[in-house]
């Protein structure tokens, strides 16, 4: 397929690339959206085609792990949206995380990683353990103890920005030289941001994640994961998921292809009504402490600033009481769900000492700032007065 082919609509503004960047203008069937190919393997006219494909002198899919159409097109559309040469899609972010650590990583080699990075990516630290690779965690924006921790065989930094549940902002610029200073691979996860926020590949970072459960699925109706960077490492990437197989599948990208046409406008909405709905809370007599990197008391404003076109969706806050106040707070509001993740239309709420950091002492979640008041607020697209209104009526009953 030639160049031609694609919209390279990036120069346009953000709802315009949304829509068409990395999308095939001639689809199957002349079919304004991208057909979802429900098949595990293709059909070769003989063995010299076989062979021509092979050689590499004739594109054809070949088996279902190995790649999709479908698939394919949304890693096209994910590159384009990332300014990336090209992108991977995986069963879920973790799968995304998984596969890319054990594919650059041997036996013997070490890895640096940013503390409050994701609760499960920290955790696979002891699956890399297994097979010989050190891990060493990190005080997020500690450069002193960044640079204690690097020895002769680090090879990967791996950084999340911004982070869950306080919305720590990494400073790309600074994390950028520092990487390439001591020759690592510098690896963020930028699933809080969006492309429409932020875009790591153009700062110098080489591999970008995203959970597209969250954010670019956008309807809480999927279970993906990306990585994108340059050419020869994603390339390197796929040769090992082929091997392993955590591949994405057909109607998981058709859904996130049809998710990614709206990023934009969800993203758009979601960054102002966030930033509304913190600034409300700031000024509320039974919040405490309100974390969101738009407000100018969050300790990472002027770094969101520089780096970012939007704040994103979540807003976490401390409630003025105790556990049992923030228990309840959490069931009296209306609007949203109570669950785990973030990201999607409907606006989702949780209390991170009950839901995902049970599993950890109570001093051990006070060391890490999760108090048993604090509540994590995903603003999904409904109108902002009513979120508010909302968050109001339960303050009052509490
Ligand atoms: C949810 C999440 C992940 C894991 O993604 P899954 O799709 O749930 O596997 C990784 N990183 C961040 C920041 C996330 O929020």
């Amino acid at each position: 397929m030639s160049e031609e082919d694609f919209s390279t609509a990036a120069a346009g503004g953000p709802s315009t690339w949304a829509v068409h960047g990395g999308e095939e203008r001639r689809k199957h069937a002349k079919s304004v959206t991208t057909p979802i190919a429900q098949t595990a393997t293709y059909v070769f006219d003989s063995l010299d085609e076989f062979e021509e494909y092979k050689q590499g002198k004739r594109t054809h899919f070949e088996y279902g792990r190995y790649g999709n159409p479908t698939v394919r097109a949304a890693e096209v559309k994910l590159a384009a949206l990332d300014g990336a040469d090209d992108a991977l899609l995986f069963s879920s972010g973790m799968s995304a995380i998984t596969t890319v650590l054990l594919a650059m990583m041997r036996s013997g080699q070490h890895l640096v990683i940013m503390e409050d990075c994701y609760r499960r990516t920290v955790q696979l630290c002891d699956v890399l353990g297994k097979f010989g690779i050190a891990c060493t965690g990190v005080s997020p924006g500690d450069f002193e103890a960044l640079e204690r921790a690097i020895r002769q065989e680090t090879r990967v930094l791996f950084a999340e920005s911004p982070t869950n549940p306080h919305l720590h902002v990494a400073d790309l610029d600074r994390l950028v030289p520092f990487a390439r200073q001591h020759r690592l691979r510098l690896l963020i996860d930028s699933t809080f941001a969006t492309p429409v926020n932020q875009r790591p590949i153009e700062a110098g970072v080489d591999l970008v994640f995203h959970s597209a459960t969250k954010y670019l699925g956008g309807h809480n109706d999927l279970m993906a994961g990306s990585v994108c960077g340059r050419g020869p490492m994603v390339q390197a990437i796929k040769e090992f998921r082929d091997v392993i197989g955590t591949n994405s599948d057909p109607n998981t990208a058709y859904l996130l292809i049809r998710g990614l046409k709206t990023l934009a406008l969800r993203m758009e909405r979601q960054n102002q009504t966030a930033l509304e709905i913190a600034r409300w809370l700031e000024g509320h007599s039974k919040v405490r402490k309100v974390f969101y990197p738009g407000l100018a008391s969050h300790p990472d404003h002027a770094v969101a600033m520089r780096q970012m076109k939007g704040f994103g969706g979540v807003v976490s806050f401390d409630i003025e009481g105790d556990l049992e106040r923030a228990r309840s707070f959490v069931h009296q509001l209306r609007l949203p769900y109570l669950a785990p993740s973030l990201g999607g239309v409907e606006s989702l709420v949780s209390h991170p000492a009950t839901i995902s950091y049970s599993d950890l002492s109570r001093p051990d979640r006070l060391a890490i700032g999760i108090t048993d008041e604090l509540v994590r607020y995903s603003v999904g697209i409904e109108d902002a007065g009513d979120l508010i209104a909302d968050l109001e009526q339960a303050f009052d009953k509490v």
